[in-house]
């Protein structure tokens, strides 16, 4: 268990009362000794100065702070001075994405793809930043087939990632052959699984469609038939989030990702039941 490591994703709040909420969280998780903390970037930079400010706060708090950059949209420029903001504030840790063009933002810009900010944020800074990239054990919801989306995953880990962080799924079949498969590639970094608890079921359903993540038809059975009842839904979520992180631990992952949603208590829960 020594080496495992732990880590927890917030989005960067829009009001002083979300602010005030997310050092809560902090507060409630930061016993639970994180590796680090992540905090997510709106794509075309429109929260760009939210994540600056709380990962300064957390660096602040004596925790490793990890900012996403997304690159779509962006120039070469811009995305050279947010790095030298995050170098000024001693940063050192970086989740590298492409990101998703908000609808009615129609500039494509410099990037195409991740693999192109990696290669530029190694080629402007060395080895100053710890890069992670996302991964998709379910597959990118565009890829053109799971054989390209697999190519294009590890051309981004060779263009100078050190780890990486998969979007999250309830099927641990589907990530660990995804790894088997990037293993067979001649790839060795480190592949976190990222674990999103359960705690509201229409909202779950949405961000699944979204993102390509696939809530196995037992589970959205089951937490469509408790309705309103928020109680149900939590302690079944809670049931299956836990059963899914000690297969994944068992099978010797290297550690997990929660997604909070700047919400302390799923995951506090779930930790409490692994024992961590
Ligand atoms: C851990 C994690 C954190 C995230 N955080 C954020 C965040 O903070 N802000 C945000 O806006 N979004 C975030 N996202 C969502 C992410 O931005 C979207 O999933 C986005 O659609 C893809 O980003 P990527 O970096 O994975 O893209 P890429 O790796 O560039 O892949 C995108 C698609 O293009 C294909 N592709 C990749 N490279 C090439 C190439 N060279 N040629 C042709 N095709 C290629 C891939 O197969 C895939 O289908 C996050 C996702 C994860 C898993």
């Amino acid at each position: 268990m020594q080496d495992r490591y732990f880590s927890f994703e917030f989005f960067p709040p829009k009001t002083a009362e979300g602010t005030e909420k997310l050092r809560n969280t902090r507060a409630q998780l930061a016993p639970l000794k994180p590796k680090y903390i992540s905090v997510t970037f709106g794509a075309g930079g429109t929260t760009q100065q939210g994540t600056l400010d709380a990962v300064l706060e957390i660096q602040r708090e004596g925790i490793e702070a990890a900012p996403h950059l997304s690159c779509v949209g962006s120039s070469r420029e811009s995305i050279r001075a947010i790095l030298q903001q995050y170098r000024d504030g001693g940063i050192r840790h970086i989740v590298a994405l492409r990101g998703d063009m908000p609808s009615g933002m129609g500039e494509i810009g410099e990037f195409r793809y991740a693999n192109e900010l990696v290669e530029f944020i190694r080629a402007e800074t060395g080895d100053w930043f710890n890069i992670e990239v996302a991964a998709y054990p379910e597959y990118h919801p565009q890829a053109k087939s799971p054989r390209h989306d697999l190519d294009n995953f590890v051309r981004k880990v060779k263009a100078g990632a050190d780890s990486a962080i998969t979007q999250y799924f309830y099927n641990a079949d589907a990530y660990f052959r995804f790894v088997d498969d990037v293993r067979a590639q001649g790839v060795d970094v480190p592949i976190v699984p990222g674990i999103m608890p359960i705690t509201n079921y229409s909202q779950l359903m949405r961000f699944s469609e979204m993102c390509g993540a696939e809530v196995p038809r037992w589970v959205a059975k089951r937490l469509e038939s408790f309705g309103d009842d928020r109680e149900s839904i939590r302690a079944f979520g809670l049931d299956v989030v836990t059963a899914l992180c000690e297969r994944l631990l068992a099978a010797g992952v290297p550690g997990l990702h929660f997604y909070t949603l700047n919400a302390a208590g799923a995951t506090k829960a779930i930790w409490q039941r692994l024992k961590l």
